[in-house]
Formats: structure tokens, C-alpha cells, sequence
């Protein structure tokens, strides 16, 4: 097997082994990242020079006696996590030349344990879209068909991933940006509970949705890296306590017995028909595997979509005030006096899509409309988390598809906001509750493109979620695929 292809796993097994060195793995994924991502521009910024002295420091590491399961193993960053050092532009012209002071907990954490940075990845600006057709450094493409979009917010680390330039990649799911993405491009990612891992040097998008999580080409990848990044983190007030757990110790666990609820709401209007068809056929494969499959109703579902698109502006247009022009932002030139500069660095520094954002949500919290739009909005939100409360009573997980289609075609819907923020309509209820959820490949279309489904459960079931797409993926070889070998597999 060539370097590229091997999963975090088996890179961990050939640093023991001796087979190669991290030095050896990171220089040959430094030669594929410069050889495909000019095609592909998943990344913003690569770190080859750094990369190389990093998988120097894990090698000495190894050769002293240090073991840890991610010493030597390559990562890439979503550009929305601060790295000291290297530059964080979020994907917008208004951070274009930020460099932030200090690593955020995820990267510092990644750090500690010896993985490699290979650099940064491309998003949607500011992680608000759909297709990653929103960044200022223009858009990424999928590797199964370059015509179409990697998925968005964090369509760098999917397509990344699908493409072998990366073996592990971080994400951030506000609405559902680790897992769409996961779904469009074949690989797996998970949105973990929120809480579970720290918000602290992620650049705020939606704070009471905003959670980073892992993204790779399987399950158990994902609980290799769960193990590094889920901790308490005194930095992030809305940190839990308890947020570390025993991920990639839990992976073998039976689903003799699990109780697996099926919402009828993922599965009606806008479902394309071969989705649905390949999520039924993994249902069927979970009763195999002894799970009992049950219905159950998520009937608040249908305000998912609008909910999201009152709260998550309205938690964006505050957070977003920060970027003034005057600090560590793009500042415009000459300008008359201080509001001048604060109107024209704003409006040169944000893309449409994040000044549309900016927009609806200082409307909705603006006197007069805040009982309207917002408070009714946090009303709604409770109704969606108590769905989930009582499906949970009855059921262990909750499984559907990830998306209502497979990746659609660059340009599809970037003049369609609705249509383009309807592509997340059974990703945005699991945030609005906080519950943790894993999208992991299921099968294909007829055009050859992945289909994703998605595995939800109740808070802190990461750990179970992690483990039931572990199995799956024993039984299965969907995740094995990869574009360039479609008839394999
Ligand atoms: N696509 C959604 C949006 O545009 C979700 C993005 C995200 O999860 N960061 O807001």
C-alpha cells in the first residue's frame, strides 16, 4: 500500500513496526499535497518546512521510547482554528494576514500528543455555507467528481481526506459543517456533544452551536483522535467537566439488542430516492448485526432549518463585531473618520454571504423583532430538543441520511440561498439540541458519488456512536473506497 493510502492506523502500525518514519510519511504527503491540491485547493496554507521538523521531533520522540497511538501521525487544520505562528484566516479577506498568538486547545492538544501539521484547510468564509463556495481563497472540489462541491463548512478536511493527501483533518459543526461534507466526500466525521470538546481558539461563528470534532476515513480514526481532543478545558466556559472519555477503548461493543429508532421526517419530501435507498439497506445491515429497528417522530424537525437561520446569525452578527478594522483585522485605507473605518474594513473584509448573515441577524435582535424572530426562535429550540428527549426514551440511537442528495454540481445553488441552506435540513436539529452525531459513508450513487448516513444519540453517547460505526465498518467496505478505484471495494 502506498504512503498516502494508509489510514492514521495503519500509520501508527508502520511508525511501530519501523516500517517508515514519520519523516518518511509526512515528505511523501507533502509530494502528494503538491501534487493534487492545485486541482483540488483544499488547502489555504501547507507547512512543509514545519511539518518536516515536527515529524523530526516525533521521530526522536519514538526512538526515545514514546508510544502515544497519534506520535508522528500527519493533521491538517481547518482554517477556523488558531494556530501560534502560522497564519488563521478563516477563509475571509478579513483575516487574510491574521496571525494568531496562540494555538487554539484542539491544536495544542493534537500538538501534545506528536501529530504533524501539514497546514491549513480551505472552508466556507467564516464556516457559514453549504459547498465551500463562500471562501475568499476560492472554492474546493471533490475528488470524486471535480465538478461538484466537497460540501461546506469544512469541505477542505472532506475533500482532504477523500483525495489521500491527509490521513486526519479537524472540522467545526454549527449546523452540520463536519458532517455534510463527510457525507458528500465518503469519509466519516463526528459532531461530538456539545461541550465535549473545546471551543477555545475556534474562531466563533455560533457559540451555543459551534463544536469542532474529528474528521477521517473511519470510525475508529475518529476515536484515535476523540482520545486527544475531548477534554475539559478551563478556557472554554461552555467546556464539560467531564468531556474526556474512552473512545477508541470502547469501539468493540455488540449491537445485539441496540435499540435503533428510524424518524419518518428524514425520510419524506426532498429525500432523493437512492439516498434513501442505500440508508435503508445500512438499516437492514444494523438488524443483522442484532439491532432492532424501531420508528419514532422528530415532528419539530420541519422548523429546524428556519430556526437555525434566526439563531445562528443572530449569535454571528455579535460575535462578528470584533472584526473593526481597527486590531488585528483587515483595516480599509485612508479612511475619512472612525466610522468610515469601521463601515468600509467590514464591508471589504466580508464576502456577501457572511454580510447576509451579519444582516439577518441584527435584524432579528433589533428592538421590535427580538420577541418575533429570536425569543420565538429559543422557543422552538426547546421544542426540538424535547423531540429528541422523548425519541431517546424509547430508542438508544437515532439513524437517517446525512443529506437529501449527494454532492450536487459547483454553481448549483450559490445564487439560492434557500436551497443552499436546505442542504443541512437533517444536520441543524442535532446542533440546536447539542446532541452528539456521526455521519460515515453507506454506499453510492448511480453517478458514483457517496452517499452519508447519520447515526444521532442521546448526550455523552459519542463513545456509542463512535463504536456502531466502528462495527459497521467492519462489515462493510464503504469507507474503504476511494475515487480513482470506484469499481473496487
Ligand atoms: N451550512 C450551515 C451554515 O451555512 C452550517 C455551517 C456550519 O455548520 N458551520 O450555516
Amino acid at each position: 500500500m502506498e504512503i498516502h493510502e494508509l489510514s492514521i492506523q495503519g500509520i501508527r502500525q508502520a511508525l511501530v513496526s519501523g516500517q517508515y518514519s514519520s519523516h518518511e510519511i509526512t515528505g511523501a504527503l507533502l509530494q502528494r499535497i503538491a501534487e493534487e491540491n492545485p486541482r483540488l485547493n483544499a488547502f489555504v496554507t501547507v507547512t512543509g518546512e514545519l511539518a518536516l521538523a515536527q515529524a523530526k521531533v516525533a521521530d526522536s520522540r519514538r526512538a526515545r521510547g514514546e508510544q502515544g497511538p497519534l506520535l508522528g501521525v500527519p493533521v491538517a487544520h481547518k482554517d477556523i482554528f488558531c494556530t501560534r505562528g502560522v497564519r488563521t484566516t478563516c477563509a475571509s479577506r478579513m483575516l487574510e494576514n491574521f496571525v494568531a498568538p496562540y494555538d487554539a486547545t484542539v491544536i495544542r492538544r493534537l500538538q501534545e500528543s506528536g501529530m504533524v501539521m501539514l497546514g491549513k484547510l480551505n472552508m466556507d468564509e467564516f464556516a457559514m455555507g453549504s459547498s465551500n463556495e463562500t471562501s475568499h481563497f476560492g472554492p474546493v472540489r471533490n475528488p470524486w467528481n471535480p465538478a461538484r462541491v466537497p460540501g461546506g463548512s469544512s469541505g477542505g478536511s472532506a475533500s482532504a481526506l477523500a483525495a489521500r493527501l491527509v490521513p486526519a483533518a479537524t472540522g467545526t459543526d454549527t449546523g452540520g459543517s463536519i458532517r455534510q461534507p463527510a457525507a458528500f466526500c465518503g469519509v466519516t466525521g463526528l459532531k461530538p456533544t456539545y461541550g465535549r470538546v473545546s471551543r477555545y481558539g475556534m474562531i466563533a461563528f455560533a457559540s451555543s452551536l459551534d463544536q469542532g470534532g474529528p474528521m477521517a476515513r473511519s470510525a475508529e480514526d475518529c476515536a484515535l483522535l476523540m482520545d486527544a481532543m475531548a477534554a475539559h478545558d478551563p478556557l472554554d466556559s461552555t467546556s464539560h467537566a467531564q468531556a474526556d472519555g474512552q473512545f477508541y477503548a470502547g469501539l468493540d461493543r455488540s449491537l445485539e439488542g441496540l435499540r435503533v429508532g428510524v424518524p419518518e421526517e428524514f425520510f419524506g419530501e426532498g429525500l432523493d430516492p437512492q439516498v434513501a435507498e442505500a440508508v435503508q439497506s445500512a438499516i437492514r445491515q444494523f438488524e443483522k448485526m442484532g439491532a432492532r429497528i424501531r420508528k419514532v417522530h422528530l415532528p419539530n424537525n420541519v422548523h429546524a432549518v428556519s430556526t437555525y437561520y434566526v439563531l445562528a446569525p443572530a449569535e454571528a452578527s455579535s460575535n462578528l463585531a470584533r472584526f473593526d478594522g481597527v486590531r488585528y483585522t483587515r483595516r480599509a485605507s485612508c479612511p475619512r473618520d472612525l466610522t468610515d473605518l469601521y463601515t468600509r474594513s467590514r464591508y471589504e473584509g466580508f464576502g456577501p454571504e457572511v454580510r447576509r448573515r451579519i444582516l439577518v441577524g441584527t435584524y432579528v435582535l433589533s428592538a421590535g423583532y427580538y420577541d418575533a424572530y429570536y425569543l420565538q426562535a429559543q422557543k422552538v429550540r426547546s421544542l426540538i430538543r424535547e423531540d429528541f428527549r422523548r425519541a431517546f426514551a424509547e430508542v438508544d440511537v437515532i439513524v437517517g441520511p446525512a443529506t437529501p442528495t449527494t454532492a450536487f454540481a459547483l454553481g448549483d445553488k450559490s445564487n439560492d440561498p434557500v436551497a443552499m441552506y436546505l442542504a443541512d435540513i437533517y444536520t441543524i436539529a442535532v446542533n440546536l439540541a447539542g446532541i452528539p452525531a456521526i455521519s460515515l459513508p453507506c454506499g453510492f450513487d448511480r453517478s458514483g458519488m457517496p452517499v452519508g448516513m447519520q447515526i444521532m444519540g442521546n448526550y455523552f453517547a459519542d463513545e456509542q456512536l463512535l463504536a456502531i460505526a466502528h462495527q459497521y465498518q467492519l462489515q462493510t467496505g464503504w469507507h474503504l473506497r476511494s475515487p480513482g478505484q470506484q469499481g473496487r471495494g
